[in-house]
């Protein structure tokens, strides 16, 4: 589970409940500089729930999670793979854009997930996909290179399927195989949504099974007499 603070309640939540504690949140200093938060859109019972780390110019004055070219992007990659962007719900690990887009600090991130912990809560997905390092690690609870657990199946809170990629302002930004790594992870989520792919819990149980018959092999693998 992320990293929830006290400060803000991430019991269960109805959906007006969880924006009006959204836009009503004072719980940290970026509330300061905010046009709007980011509350989260898309439907409320999606089956997959959008990732992003922090909002810039464009969602703070929208109060969407990506808007803009990255969500130009986005939406042009999940129509790519044969997923209605209407169908899908995004959001925001942290709410309110920072000043001078500087990194959100440490304790701000741990604050604010605990909205995030809210809206998992009232969406219930089967899939996330993560776009970026920070939202990977936030729902990992453990800090990870994004290059090390891009496009993989992961298992979360208990059963939900994890997949990281990249964020799509990587591909504004001409980033090398951002774009074909953003396709290629958003068509795993899909083929789970569809039952072609195992969720993050099968996958985990084919590797162990893997791992198992390879130290087996090895135990009973052919010996060489000297
Ligand atoms: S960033 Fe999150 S915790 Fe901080 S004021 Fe905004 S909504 Fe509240």
């Amino acid at each position: 589970m992320p990293t929830t603070c006290s400060s803000i309640d991430p019991g269960p939540r109805s959906a007006r409940g969880h924006e009006r504690a959204v836009k009503g949140c004072t719980s940290c200093a970026l509330h300061e500089g905010r046009e709007q938060p980011v509350v989260g859109d898309g439907p409320r019972d999606a089956r997959l729930l959008i990732v992003t780390d922090v909002p810039r110019r464009h969602e703070d004055i929208h109060g969407h999670a990506l808007a803009g070219s990255s969500r130009n992007v986005l939406d042009e990659a999940l129509l790519h793979v044969g997923i209605d962007p209407a169908s899908v719900r995004r959001t925001s690990v942290v709410r309110c854009r920072p000043p001078e887009d500087r990194t959100p600090t440490a304790d701000e991130v741990a604050t604010c997930s605990a909205h995030l912990s809210g809206e998992l809560s009232l969406v219930s997905p089967e899939v996330i996909v993560s776009l970026g390092a920070m939202p990977t690690s936030v729902l990992l609870g453990r800090p990870v290179r994004l290059e090390r657990v891009a496009g993989y199946r992961l298992d979360i809170l208990g059963g939900v399927t994890l997949i990281p990629t990249f964020h799509p302002s990587e591909v504004v930004r001409g980033v090398p195989a951002a774009s074909i790594a953003l396709r290629r992870d958003l068509a795993v989520a899909k083929a789970v949504l569809d039952g072609r792919m195992g969720s993050g819990a099968q996958a985990r149980s084919e590797l162990r099974s893997r791992l198992q018959q390879q130290a087996r092999r090895s135990a009973t693998g052919p010996r060489v007499h000297a």
